[in-house]
Parts: structure tokens; sequence; C-alpha cells
């Protein structure tokens, strides 16, 4: 065993506050419905699923809420109940988490990109159209496009919605940062525009059961597949079985499913998190603002926010003006050396080590890999401290002067 030099105080009282870019948010009144569930009959597969599930339904006003064992298994099952598979073509955005692009790939289909614009980071239409009228020539359509609401604003989904009227493709929201952020006035996840959304609950996101995340969608058959698969592919109501009952004890496997349930102990704190997501987003928006006013003369540019859309903000992402890929990385290492967590959203997924594998390269979607030398994303969360939120702005003033005098 290491032991530690009881009189080596230094390292301890040294270290400072490392300030995150994003965390949970977890109060007393969480912790006593997760023991609640501890105590009661069912930590897995009882009430406290279904009950959460109708929470998320009522708050978002959609149909069906299915919840999943994290975000990824929510976009597996997703693109499965659509139908993907061998010989398929999803499309995604590059800026975006590899869940995203992953879920196809588990399918057994083929992946590609669709370019972003450079001022909300989000898919371009415009290059979605171009690429759609060609891959018609082609013959080559995608199956499934899953449009990502980075940092919680919506993509233009009525535009996204009526190209896959045109093109008969399926939409799957990738809405892992997006809760409680509006379209036109309306909850992102009610399905308006799409087929099906995916919410993630991983600590950093908008709420959190540790790992987590829901599906809804307003379609009953997909909600039917979307049950099934995430339990095996079983069915327990006598009503569905495809044979006679045998017995009281019957349950029947249809298809081949996963075990990707949620615990009744996630969905208890769920369910808690979610009574406060109004203030959530709104102190997230607060935040913001603030960051908005106090570096309002700095070289940056925040993400824009398009009209109608009303970001979650769980992200504040922002890009520097006119500085060089190398001071880009400079500046993430002065920040992390003052113990401000500041990180990037994201990397070009097509540049991971596994996508290159498949032939992807530099140069194919140029904004996301411009944006990648450029943007950062700053602290925020809803119990980040004032003093710690203008230890951040003082300390990005300082490095990005630093940087200049390079
Ligand atoms: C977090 C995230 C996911 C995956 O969610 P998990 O719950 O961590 O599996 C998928 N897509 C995006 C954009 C995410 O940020």
């Amino acid at each position: 065993m290491r032991k530690l030099n009881p009189f080596n105080f230094n390292n301890f009282f040294k270290k400072e506050k490392y300030i995150p870019y994003g965390r949970q948010h977890v109060t007393r009144g969480d912790i006593k419905e997760v023991i609640n569930i501890l105590r009661s009959d069912f930590l897995t597969q009882g009430p406290a699923i279904n009950s959460f599930e109708e929470a998320i339904s009522k708050y978002l006003n959609c149909k069906y809420s299915i919840s999943v064992n994290s975000g990824t298994s929510g976009l597996h099952i997703a693109c499965k109940a659509l139908g993907l598979r061998k010989g398929d073509l999803l499309w995604t955005s590059p800026t975006t988490f590899v869940a995203s692009a992953n879920c196809a790939k588990y399918c057994g289909a083929e992946v590609d990109f669709v370019d972003i614009d450079i001022d909300t980071g989000l898919i371009s239409t415009i290059k979605l159209e171009e690429k759609l009228k060609l891959a018609e020539k082609s013959g080559r359509l995608p199956k499934i496009v899953i449009p990502v609401h980075l940092g919680g604003a919506s993509c233009d989904m009525k535009k996204i919605f009526s190209l896959s009227k045109k093109y008969n493709f399926k939409i799957i929201e990738d809405a892992s940062h997006a809760l409680g952020g509006k379209f036109f006035n309306q909850l992102i996840g009610n399905c308006t525009y799409s087929q099906i959304t995916v919410f993630s609950f991983h600590p950093v996101k908008m709420i959190t059961t540790g790992e987590g995340g829901m599906i809804t969608t307003n379609d009953p058959k997909l909600a039917k597949s979307l049950y099934q698969l995430r339990s095996h592919g079983i069915t327990k109501d006598p009503n569905f079985f495809e044979r006679e009952s045998p017995g009281l004890w019957s349950y029947e496997q249809q298809l081949l499913g996963y075990n990707y349930r949620m615990t009744d102990i996630q969905a208890a704190l769920g369910k808690s998190q979610l009574r406060r997501i109004d203030q959530i987003v709104k102190k997230r928006r607060k935040i913001l603002q603030i960051y908005q006013d106090e570096l309002s003369n700095q070289p940056i540019l925040f993400l824009k926010e398009q009209e109608n859309v009303k970001s979650s903000v769980h992200l504040v992402i922002v890009r520097l003006k006119d500085f060089k890929k190398s001071q880009h990385k400079k500046f993430f290492e002065l920040l992390r050396s003052e113990s401000i967590g500041v990180q990037l959203h994201y990397m070009p997924v097509h540049l991971q080590p596994f996508y290159r594998k498949l032939g992807f390269h530099e140069g194919q979607f140029p904004n996301s890999e411009m944006y990648a030398e450029s943007a950062l994303s700053l602290p925020v969360y809803p119990n980040l401290q004032n003093k710690d939120l203008y230890k951040v702005i003082n300390k990005f003033k300082c490095s990005l002067k630093k940087l200049n005098n390079d």
C-alpha cells in the first residue's frame, strides 16, 4: 500500500479548486427519493420507472417515453426500431459525441456525415439538402438522419422534417444536451418533427440519473418495439403474444433485444431532478448572459442562437476569432493550468482513429474541422458559484491577453 506523508500538507493546500465545464447538482430532496427506493420492494422493474416515464411524457407533451440505461443504448435501439441494418446508411453531424454515429455501426449500417454551419455548430441544412440531391442521383440515400442539438440549441427541425418527406428518411433527434430546450415555443422531445428523440442523463447533462437516458416518440408501433428491445425482446402482455399462452408463468421473446433497462434507483433520482428542470434552464441561461456581458469586448464569438430556438444551455461554447490552431491549443493549456476545466465539444467524429480506419480523413467536413480549431466550452452548471464564475471570466481575459502578447 502507498503511504501518504503525514507532514506534507503542501500538495493539499496548494491545489486549487478545479472548476469543471459541467457537473451534477444533487439535492437533499433527491437523496431522500433515492433512499425511499432502496427501502422499497423494487430496485429495478418497479413502479418508479413508470412514474419517471410518465413525468417525462407529461413535461414534454409526447405520447410515449421509454427509459434506458444510457443515451447511447437509447440511440442504438432507436436505430433498431426504425429497422436500420446492414446495407443501410445513417447520416449525422461530425461535431458530436461519438455515440451519435456509433449507433449505426452497432446495427451493421454505414455512417456518413453532413458538415455543420460554423456559426451555430449545428448540422447545415443547406449542406444536407445538397448531399441529399447527390445521394438521390447515386441511389445512396440515408435511411436515418440524426440531427444533434449541440449545447441544447435545436437544429432547424422544420427544414430537416420537410427534407425527410421529400427524400424518405427517418429522423432521430439526438437531444442528449437539450432537455428543457425549445423550438418554436415547444419543448424538444415532443417529436413534432421527428420519429424519435433521445436524451442522456449522464452527470454533466441537464438532469442526471448517474447513467441513463430516455427515448420519446408519438408512434405506438415504435414505442412497442422500443419497450421490447430494451428488455431482451420480451413481452409479458398476453394480448401481444404470437402463440397461445401456455400458462400464467409465460412471457414471449419475439425478437433479439438487450438488457438496457434503467433501475428504479436511477428513475427516482431522475424524477426528482426533473421537478427542477425549469429552474435549471433559467440558471444556465443566466450564466450564459453573464458570460456574454462580461466577455462582450473580447475577440471571441458565442455560438449563434437562431430565431425561434431557445437553448437549454447545456454548454456555453465560444470560438476564438482570428487565432491560429496553435494558439487555441495554448489557450486550453493556460486555462487548464489555472484549474479551469475548459473542454472541446467536439473533436470531429470522422477524425477519430476508428472512423479514419473506415476511410474518413481531413478536409472532408471543413467547417467541423475549423470549428474544432477555435471552439471551447466554458464552465456552466446549476450550482456554479458566482465567485468561481468570475474567476473563470477573469482567467479567460488574462489568458487571452497572454496569447496576444506571444
Ligand atoms: C452524452 C451524449 C450521448 C450519449 O449519452 P450517454 O448517456 O453518455 O450514453 C450521445 N450524444 C451526445 C451528443 C451526447 O452528448
